[in-house]
């Protein structure tokens, strides 16, 4: 029976894939990835080789008749993006869907993902949470700043590095700048750092220090006090 695996992979630390994530890898006939360059070097790694085939964004739509064929004719795909979970601000959604109307099945291995170490070394409430993932660059990004402000629950937004103060600098702007607020960067990396205070605090010290790699914003609920 064929079978759409999902594929978390590190977010930064190789150590991160788990035992079962490389025996799938090692089982399968077919590897759908975002960037076959850095699945390749993934798969070096673990000494593993097998027909990659590109599967992203720009491409995702154009070719998922054909994606849909090939999971079809083999037993085993699997589903990985650069890092972390496919499907979470990743190429996902719209293959898993496809594949669950044709009746194919999917599974999806729990593994890294950047919002899960984020909340949960923020120090605000994890009971109940609201991930945004990337605001809109344009269109809509003022009224997901509104919504955000206004809530209750802790909130989760991915950002680029050379956006962060940009961001930063909104949050003081529609939340308040005592607005409680941590940016998770490098997470899983040699300089992993979290750095946690009032959005007018946060904002102040990354336009001092720009920062470089990625990182993830976690928001304090509105009425946390
Ligand atoms: N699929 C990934 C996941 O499972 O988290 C997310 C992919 S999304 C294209 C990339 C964004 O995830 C980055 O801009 C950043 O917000 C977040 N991210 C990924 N790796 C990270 C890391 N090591 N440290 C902090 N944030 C990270």
């Amino acid at each position: 029976m064929s079978k759409l695996y999902i594929v978390p992979t590190p977010i930064g630390n190789l150590e991160d894939i788990t035992l079962r994530a490389i025996r799938v890898l090692k089982e399968s006939d077919l590897i759908l990835a975002e960037d076959t360059r850095v699945t390749k070097k993934l798969l070096n790694s673990l000494e593993i080789s097998k027909p990659i085939l590109s599967f992203h964004t720009h491409n995702e739509h154009k070719i998922l008749s054909g994606v849909i064929d090939k999971i079809l004719s083999n037993n085993s795909t699997v589903l990985v993006s650069d890092a972390g979970t496919p499907g979470i601000s990743d190429p996902g959604f719209l293959l898993i869907r496809e594949c669950i109307l044709k009746s194919i099945k999917v599974e999806c291995l729990p593994g890294p993902v950047a919002l899960i170490p984020a909340i949960v070394s923020s120090g605000f409430s994890c009971d109940r949470f609201v991930f945004e993932g990337f605001l809109p660059h344009k269109k809509g990004r003022k009224k997901r700043l509104e919504e955000i402000g206004a809530e209750n629950k802790t909130s989760i937004l991915y950002e680029s590095p050379h956006r962060l103060v940009k961001c930063l600098n909104q949050i003081v702007e529609f939340m308040g700048e005592d607005r409680k607020v941590c940016v998770a960067r490098e997470l899983t990396k040699l300089y992993e750092e979290f750095k946690r205070g009032t959005a007018k605090e946060i904002k102040e010290y990354y336009e001092k220090n720009p920062p470089k790699g990625e990182a993830v914003i976690i928001i304090e609920g509105k009425d946390k006090k």
